[in-house]
């Protein structure tokens, strides 16, 4: 099985602040990384690192990042097919953290948005029925609509994360298999919160529904049943990239052993995401090769 990500990609600067600031204040932080970042690269990273193959399909744009996007994805076991946008901005974004682990994430989408739908699909050429398509919510509407259309006509197995939010993602869920959702975003999709929402989602077409909730945990929820998992206590230190690190190493733990979802893939994904959140950074602090292997092989 391959997996293609079809997301964006950014160079993160991530910044240490005392407290959030308020509309209007002017502060003082300090850098605490510069470092790949985008919820399509982090989560085609992490899943690489998992072993199971795994293709990057993202837009960059112009400046000294796009060197470093290019820089950085070649030392990570990932296919990288990045398709160029000239006259825009390559992606970035400002992260501020606080002391006690909250962030704050601004992303800039020019590149991303510029991705054409045609460019996203010619990257699809070699996908077979049951390959993964990955997809959050940085691309264009119509990009977003046309890859999972695309995926489902080649039968691929849909995965999205409706993150950042956007109005239109409630016409998506027939056209996923597979939803992973904050709380935040459980509750604005769906007027509700916790399992009902994801009975909603399920209603609405999708097959398998995982919810998260930081550090109280998460839940798989299928027509079948409900498997809440509590999460990992750890050392809070930067949730930069928690969620994709758990959603990359969920599908890929079932992926890999050949199943669909299960306790074991959230367990896994549940042990991953904790070592991210205990590290500063983004790739940086996502698993190893080498943690993730022990992980993988945990039952
Ligand atoms: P982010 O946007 O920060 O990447 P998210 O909002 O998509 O993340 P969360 O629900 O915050 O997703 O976190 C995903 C998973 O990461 C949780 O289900 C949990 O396993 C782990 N996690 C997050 N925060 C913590 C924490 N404080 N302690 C331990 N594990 C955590």
């Amino acid at each position: 099985m391959h997996a293609y990500v079809i997301g964006n990609v950014t160079v993160d600067e991530t910044i240490a602040v005392s407290e959030m600031p308020a509309a209007g204040a002017s502060i003082h932080g300090s850098q605490r990384s510069r470092d790949l970042g985008g919820k399509g690269a982090n989560q085609a990273v992490v899943m690489a690192r998992t072993g199971l193959p795994t293709s990057l399909v993202a837009a960059f744009g112009d400046g000294f990042r796009a060197d470093m996007i290019r820089q950085h994805l070649a030392s990570e076991p990932v296919v990288s097919r990045l398709v160029p946008v000239l006259g825009k901005s390559t992606d970035f974004s400002i992260v501020l953290t606080t002391p006690d682990g909250e962030n704050v994430n601004i992303t800039t989408t020019d590149s991303a948005q510029n991705l054409t739908l045609a460019d996203a699909v010619a990257a699809l050429a070699d996908a077979v029925p049951g390959d993964l398509a990955v997809l959050q919510g940085n691309l264009s509407d119509e990009t977003t609509r046309g890859v999972l259309d695309a995926a489902r006509a080649r039968h691929m197995i849909t995965a999205f994360n409706p993150s950042p939010l956007r109005p239109y993602f409630s016409t998506l869920w027939p056209l996923v298999d597979i939803a992973f959702l904050n709380q935040g975003e459980a509750q604005a999709m769906t007027g509700t919160s916790g399992e009902e929402a994801a009975r909603k989602l399920l209603a609405a077409g999708v097959r398998e529904v995982v919810l998260t909730f930081g550090g109280d945990g998460a839940m798989l929820v299928t027509a079948e049943s409900s498997v809440p998992i509590g999460a990992v206590e750890c050392d809070v230190v930067d949730t930069t990239g928690a969620g994709d690190t758990f959603m990359a190493v969920a599908l890929a733990s079932a992926a890999l052993r050949g199943t669909r979802l299960d306790r074991t893939a959230i367990e896994h994904a549940t042990r991953a995401a904790a070592i991210t959140v205990s590290r500063p950074g983004t790739r940086s602090a996502f698993p190893s090769i080498e943690q993730l292997q022990a992980i993988l092989s945990a039952r």
